[in-house]
């Protein structure tokens, strides 16, 4: 029974694999046949139709969303063309391979080249724009300076082309030099604002080689997304064979975007698709920070520190207050105050004060009620604020007893100096 059930296995297998080869060859099949007289060519895997009012930035690069692409989908734009030279390589390179792409043309290019627009419009690529002077100075410059950039970019792009209602309503901001201000005028004119989800540095002094290399390992990092390349630059001339021969051995598959229309209507997707990479059931949980392993004790619960516990007699006491020497001092030097310094005298100021009377009239009737000798003395210190007057008066007290004269200004440096 086993060995037969494991021949039927096999033979399910062996079944399913050519089922899966047929469905292979059939796709292939399908391609080459959208990409006549090129049988191994990449081709375009699908259209995505995108309303930019539902999407207004898009791009991770510098947005939180980008195109709603699946696993391994890529899509290629080329910006700052057309320039005869360059584009119209880069033009038959996709076309051998029958990829669509979507070009950012600049402004100045499509008045020079008006040529240039029509061909890319006739290949059925996606046209959009990209200013008209390509300034870098779109993060800083008022509305006066970005609008006509953009208007101007879009009236040349479009006076370009048979059809002018081809020109699509995306928009790469140059440089990517992005700012609210020029982002919602866009979003407010129904424009899509491109970024990208990884350059391959073909607008710098690098080789073609490495300009390769990038759009492979970033594509490879990402999964799926938005590269940006330049149609005006040889080396990405030199490049886009090898990356195209890169995606094809990497099972990577083409998408062409295009803007929905009243007869073209957006591509049905869910605001999760819109996201580099959508939280799945496992994701969240997988990103939640580690939780340390903890050993916890059998006891239930600890017993209570006992004061040896805290080394209390040690020299170190960090856990109990320190006298301050200058309290040592005054405990040591000073003799204790007899009782009857408490006792206070019938009509004095202290008495005087507990009642409602004010502190003048108080020290008024106290001195009234003492001889004149000592009720001049007793009032030039009530006028000294409260806590002044109870410590000087204990200092005054405590040497008289002794017999000594007080000296509160060399105890107050010495606590001073020690504190
Ligand atoms: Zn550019």
């Amino acid at each position: 029974m086993i060995g037969r059930s494991v021949v039927f296995r096999t033979r399910s297998w062996a079944v399913l694999g050519v089922v899966l080869g047929l469905l292979g060859t059939a796709s292939q099949a399908a391609l080459a046949a959208e990409c006549p007289g090129h049988p191994g060519a990449l081709g375009t895997s699908r259209t995505l139709v995108v309303d930019p009012r539902e999407h207004p930035r898009i791009g991770t690069m510098q947005y939180r969303e980008t195109l709603p692409l699946k696993d391994h989908e890529v899509v290629l734009t080329f910006d700052d063309g057309p320039l005869p030279k360059y584009s119209n390589q880069v033009l038959q390179i996709l076309a051998d391979e029958c990829i669509k792409a979507t070009f950012f043309i600049i402004g100045q290019q499509a008045k020079a080249n008006p040529e240039g627009v029509r061909k890319l419009v006739a290949a059925g690529h996606t046209v959009a724009t990209h200013s008209m002077d390509h300034p870098l100075t779109f993060d800083r410059m008022p509305a006066e300076k970005f609008e006509p950039e953009i208007n101007g970019g879009i009236q040349w792009t479009s006076a370009a082309m048979t059809d002018p209602t081809k020109l699509a309503p995306f928009f790469r901001i140059p440089g990517l030099m992005r700012a609210e201000g020029v982002e919602n005028y866009l979003i407010s004119r129904g424009i899509q604002v491109w970024s990208a989800d990884f350059p391959a540095d073909d607008w710098r002094h690098v080789s073609s080689d490495r300009v390769y290399q990038l759009a492979i390992q970033r594509l490879e990092a990402k999964g799926k997304g938005i590269l940006l390349l330049h149609d005006i630059q040889p080396r990405t001339v030199a490049a886009l064979p090898k990356i195209i021969r890169d995606l094809k051995a990497k099972g990577y598959r083409i998408v062409h975007v295009v803007p929905a229309t009243a007869d073209q209507p957006a591509t049905p997707t869910t605001a999760v698709e819109w996201l580099l990479h959508p939280p799945t059931e496992t994701t969240p949980i997988a990103r939640w920070p580690a939780v340390p392993t903890f050993v916890f004790t059998e006891t239930k619960s600890l017993p209570a520190p006992s004061l040896a516990d805290l080394n209390a007699e040690a020299a170190h006491q960090p856990l109990l207050p320190r006298r301050t020497r200058a309290q040592m001092d005054v405990a040591s030097t000073l003799a204790a105050p007899g009782r009857d310094l408490f006792a206070i005298p019938e009509g004095s100021v202290e008495v005087l004060l507990s009642t409602t009377l004010s502190r003048r009239a108080a020290t008024r009737l106290a001195m009234a009620a003492e001889t004149p000798q000592a009720a001049k003395g007793k009032a030039a210190k009530s006028r000294a604020p409260r806590t002044a007057h109870a410590a000087h008066g204990t200092l005054k007290h405590a040497a008289q007893a002794k017999g000594t004269t007080p000296r509160p200004t060399r105890i107050a440096t010495g606590v001073k100096k020690r504190a």
